[in-house]
């Protein structure tokens, strides 16, 4: 067994019955990530977008997630209370098939980074904002094995055996080894 480490896991839990769409936390957002910080606030550029279905009458305020390269192959519908939400509409990702958590000018993704800063904030501003505590921060001590990674590293290289053999997965970590070094 490997030594345990603790580790800081941070969460925001989103109460969407409670979110009234006044989109302050997408102002915060966009306005603690200028540059300079608050200099500017644009929601374009906000990691929370409060997505609003006029028609059904919801606001879902939703965090930017992963970077995906591609459209995924899968999508999902919702149905919640009876009525059917669009594919997409609560997605986290930020993908090539929609505008969704890009930087307007760059088109570069938009990732919510929990505020990361120094010195840190108690509390995410999106969260110190929203006055309706829809949302809420939360923080949990998890103890995590050191060995878990090694674990993670010797299944993936596993798994890449498999795929291309030994002889080329080491043929191409020498010519890495050597590209680095010169
Ligand atoms: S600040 Fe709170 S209530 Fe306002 S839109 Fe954002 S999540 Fe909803
Ligand atoms: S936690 Fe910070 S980075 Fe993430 S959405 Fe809220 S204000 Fe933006």
């Amino acid at each position: 067994m490997g030594e345990k480490k603790k580790k800081i896991v941070k969460s925001i839990k989103v109460d969407v019955d409670k979110c009234n769409g006044c989109r302050a936390c997408e102002l915060a957002c966009s306005a603690f990530h200028a540059a300079p910080k608050y200099s500017s606030n644009n929601p374009a550029r906000s990691r929370i977008r409060v997505i609003h279905e006029p028609l059904k009458d919801i606001y879902v305020p939703v965090y930017a997630g992963e970077y995906a390269k591609a459209e995924c192959m899968g999508r999902d519908k919702y149905t919640i209370d009876g009525k059917e939400y669009e594919e997409c509409a609560f997605c986290r990702a930020s993908c090539p098939s929609r505008d969704l958590f890009k930087e307007p000018d760059s088109g570069l993704p938009l990732k919510c980074d929990m505020c990361l800063s120094d010195p840190p904030l108690s509390e995410p501003l999106c969260v110190q904002w929203c006055i309706t505590d829809a949302l809420i921060y939360e923080e949990r001590e998890e103890e995590v094995e050191e060995e878990a990674n090694a674990e993670e590293l010797k299944t993936g290289l596993e798994s890449l055996v498999n795929k291309f053999g030994l002889d080329k997965i080491m043929e191409t970590v020498a010519r890495m080894s050597i590209s680095k070094k010169g």
